[in-house]
């Protein structure tokens, strides 16, 4: 089935068109500054060189109708006609307790959408742009929407209810949410699949280290614990946000300096982590030079971020009771093998033995545990657009009874 995938954010769009049985996508791209002064497309076609424009895109719908004007464009589209596009997957942030999977679109899921939208105040609105831009411009066309959410709706109740009054769970639906759901997913299946079997039959940490990070641990394929909580801010230091504090902090630091509950959530949100630590960059690759030219702050920040995914693998091989596969992904997991020798070191207790010849790449499938090493470890290629296109087509099949 021919798909397209969009991704919708504040100021972004982001899209991949998959044709028919295929695995990648025949264009891509993305519209960035959305709304502001000098929007850019970056537009790839398979086989040609990128396209980059500058181009005016008040709005979420004059960026979809640019990306479907691509889509259609002679040399650099993939269609002749845009009733060629089978369906539309949506990738949307939070589902709060609504939706446990993807779903297709109408008019209820919409409403269910905009309830949700106090949970995840910065990125559900823009994602219910895209859909309704797409709904409005290719009326017809099936919409699904997967969320990030998801895959994590089978934590157990334990797991998500946080130890302050109950009555703020029932008040405010203040919970354990977790977030990457499509990545933990993906990578958990790809990971399996390497060690030549199935995650109904593995218990796996999966460790998505980008920008925003994310530690999950899936059990016999069920995500039963994992690091992000009600907002995207807990769990392991990333970028700019601080990951798990003592939240002592929060009231402490507000009296001191008289911040406001918005300037608190700024500081927690944009300049902590490894860009506050190491008052550089919040980019990995900077603080790496950074450390390797001998900046202590930049060389603690590293180890800070190291020792908090050494200790969620710890804690999660305690919640499952056991740890077959640790995968690491997403732009520091699958390239920063420096940062996957610092975590992965000493960790022979757990039956975790790093191969460092074989774990020297960027970018690549593979397994970087030694032939005897009890726990395997894998890196694996995130592929959330992949994962948005399969579960939009299943969506699809099902509601026609399998006809495509
Ligand atoms: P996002 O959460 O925005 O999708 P990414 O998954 O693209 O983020 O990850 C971005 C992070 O990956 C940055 O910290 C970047 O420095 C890091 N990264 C990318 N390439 C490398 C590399 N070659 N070595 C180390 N870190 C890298």
């Amino acid at each position: 089935m021919n798909i397209l995938v969009i991704n919708s954010g504040s100021s972004s769009i982001k899209y991949q068109y998959f044709k028919k049985g295929e695995t990648t996508p025949i264009v891509k791209g993305i519209i960035e500054r959305v709304g502001m002064e000098g929007a850019i497309l970056s537009h790839t076609k398979k086989g040609l060189d990128k396209l980059k424009k500058v181009l005016p895109v008040e709005n979420h719908k004059k960026g979809i109708e640019i990306i479907l004007d691509m889509l259609e464009d002679k040399k650099y589209g993939a269609l002749k006609s845009l009733s060629e596009i089978k369906a539309v997957g949506h990738r949307v942030v939070h589902g709060g307790e609504a939706f446990s999977g993807s779903v297709l679109i109408d008019d209820d899921v919409i409403k269910a959408l905009e309830d949700c939208t106090e949970l995840a105040p910065l990125h559900n609105p823009p994602n219910l742009l895209g859909i309704n831009a797409i709904r409005e411009l290719l009326p017809g066309i099936p919409n699904v929407a997967v969320f990030d959410t998801a895959f994590h709706s089978t934590l157990p109740k334990h797991a998500y209810i946080y130890a302050i009054p109950y009555k703020y769970y029932e008040k405010y639906k203040i919970r354990r949410y977790g977030f990457h759901g499509t990545s933990h997913d993906y990578v958990s299946t790809e990971g399996a699949k390497m060690l030549g079997t199935t995650r109904d039959k593995l218990k796996i940490v999966t460790c998505h280290l980008g920008n925003g990070s994310s530690i999950a641990a899936v059990d016999r394929g069920k995500s039963v614990d994992t690091s992000l909580g009600f907002g995207t801010m807990c769990g392991i230091p990333m970028g700019t946000r601080a990951g798990d504090i003592d939240p002592a902090i929060v009231p402490f630091l507000m009296e001191k300096e008289g911040f406001s509950a918005t300037e608190m959530r700024d500081i927690l949100y944009k300049k902590s982590g490894l860009l506050g630590i190491s008052e550089i960059s919040s980019d990995m690759r900077d603080i790496e030079k950074k450390a390797m030219e001998g900046d202590e702050k930049a060389a603690l920040s590293l180890k800070i971020f190291a020792y908090y995914v050494k200790k969620y693998i710890g804690m999660y091989a305690a919640v499952m009771n056991g740890l077959d596969l640790v995968i690491f992904t997403a732009g520091i997991g699958e390239n920063g093998w420096e940062m996957r020798e610092m975590i992965l070191s000493d960790m022979e207790f757990l039956g975790i033995k790093l191969d460092r010849s074989r774990n020297r790449f960027r970018g690549e499938q593979k397994i970087i545990t030694t032939e005897d090493s009890r726990v395997k470890v894998a890196v694996v290629p995130t592929n959330e657009e992949l994962m948005i296109a399969r579960d939009t087509e299943k969506i699809v099949k099902n509601r026609r009874g399998g006809d495509e």
